[in-house]
């Protein structure tokens, strides 16, 4: 088939309309199912843009293509050419009356997993077969949320002017001082994978004041849970002359942008997906605060930290809002988190933590941009600042104030869209059991 020819013609099924009634087109998808009534078969086809019936008479369809109509397998590769007709009975209004039905691959018959819409599978045997669950509606309907939040995500920090940062993957040593790292042999040196580019942002931000980025992390830890994978993506941001007010307040109109794209462009998807979304408001509250309404609420708090159920529990509270806890005890942050005395001259932080939907989505702060101050800090964390030299340095030429945050790209896809395994929000899932696809 002259594939070149084939892409000119082809029309994408959610494009046709009264204007194609009555004319021929070619479309192409995979046959998702066929009802053979023995005078009448009907084949539903999809494209990732919609679905559409093909519907042959046994008496005035091509005998040809009628018989190929009902031997050709659910999943199937296929080409068809046809007239458009509106049709009241047809899912959609219109249907195909095939003049050519080519059938470009065949799937095998049985297919490893039911890809119907009401499918039932387990999560772990569709990401084995991730390239067939990928024909169904709803799992497209993810990844295309996620397509439009990525964007959204740049075209605020473009057109805010922040400048995009690719930073390396292979780390010398660890940015954070955590032992989470996974080791690898870089010619004769020991080198590891990044746990987050912190550092190198750090360093654009005090030079080009806003600097973003989409990073993949690996973090070596063994927990196996719903909402960690070893290998992730963060919406990355870093900006000068900013605390982490500053920041906070970016990552709510940032976040903001993005679900109203997701309104705007993703209406179909979010249907699909029986979705409410709203645009968040935003609600800021001190850790202290949290402290006090989660003893009110007999929910348990973390060690320095806030509990699983605490954020839950700030979900149920705000619903529809961005919860951010600041003022966050200086022990339960890293050591690159600026420090900031409380009232009752408790050590507290410039570090706080972003909640959405009842989960932690954002961490951030300011950071220590004074190179005595970070020396301090590296020990008073049980580390060695001769181990972090360069990074230290990198603050003594006029390195401003600054404050950032890391946000999970797929930790949002998931609570925006309310899924209950963050495995449903990456394609190939990288975690302590799996390795492939
Ligand atoms: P958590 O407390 O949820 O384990 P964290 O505090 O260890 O997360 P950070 O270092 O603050 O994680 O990372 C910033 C953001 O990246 C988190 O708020 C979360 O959205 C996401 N994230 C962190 N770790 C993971 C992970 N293992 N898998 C998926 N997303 C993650
Ligand atoms: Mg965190």
């Amino acid at each position: 088939m002259d594939l070149m020819k084939l892409q000119k013609e082809r029309k994408r099924i959610s494009e046709l309309s009264e204007k194609d009634d009555g004319k021929s087109v070619t479309i192409y998808g995979w046959l998702y199912d066929l009802r053979d009534l023995g005078k009448l078969r009907f084949v539903l086809i999809r494209d990732v843009s919609g679905e559409i019936q093909v519907t042959g008479f046994k008496d005035k369809t091509d005998k040809k293509v009628y018989e190929v109509m009902g031997k050709t397998n659910r999943e199937s590769a296929v080409v068809i050419k046809g007239k458009v007709k509106k049709s009241d009975k047809a899912p959609g209004g219109r249907e195909i009356i095939p003049e050519s039905f080519e059938v470009l691959a065949e799937a095998d018959d049985p297919l490893p997993l039911d890809v119907s819409d009401f499918s039932k599978t387990e999560l772990p045997k569709r990401i084995d077969y991730r390239f067939l669950d990928l024909h169904r509606r709803k799992v497209q309907a993810i990844f295309k949320i996620q397509g439009t939040l990525l964007q959204a995500f740049r075209e605020y920090m473009i057109d805010s002017g922040g400048t995009e940062g690719v930073f390396p993957s292979i780390i010398s040593s660890s940015s954070e001082g955590g032992t989470e790292l996974y080791p690898l042999k870089y010619f004769e040196k020991n080198a590891f994978l990044s746990q987050s580019c912190q550092l190198y942002k750090q360093m654009v931000a005090c030079s080009m004041e806003k600097a973003f980025a989409v990073f993949t992390v690996w973090r070596a830890e063994k927990h196996n849970t719903v909402r960690h994978l070893n290998e992730s993506r963060q919406y990355d941001f870093e900006m000068a002359f900013a605390d982490e007010f500053v920041v906070m307040d970016e990552l709510a109109k940032v976040v903001r942008y993005m679900v109203s794209e997701v309104l705007k462009k993703n209406e179909e998807e979010l249907n699909l997906l029986e979705v409410k979304l709203k645009v968040p408001k935003t609600k800021y509250l001190t850790f202290a605060e949290v402290e006090k309404l989660m003893k009110k609420e007999k929910v348990g708090m973390g060690k320095h930290d806030l509990s699983g159920e605490a954020e839950k529990k700030l979900g149920e509270l705000f619903p529809d809002m961005i919860v951010f806890v600041h003022d966050w005890p200086l022990a339960g942050k890293p050591f690159y988190i600026m420090p900031k005395p409380g009232k009752k001259g408790e050590e507290l932080s410039a570090g706080f933590d972003a909640i959405y939907r009842g989960m932690e989505i954002t961490s951030g702060g300011q950071r220590v941009h004074i190179p005595e101050l970070l020396e301090e800090r590296l020990k008073a964390n049980g580390l060695k600042p001769k181990d972090f030299k360069s990074y230290i340095d990198s603050f003594r030429y006029g390195a401003p104030p600054h404050a950032g945050w890391g946000m999970g790209v797929e930790r949002l896809t998931m609570t925006i869209l309310g899924l209950q395994n963050i495995r449903e929000a990456v394609l190939f899932p990288r975690d302590r059991e799996r390795l492939t696809p």
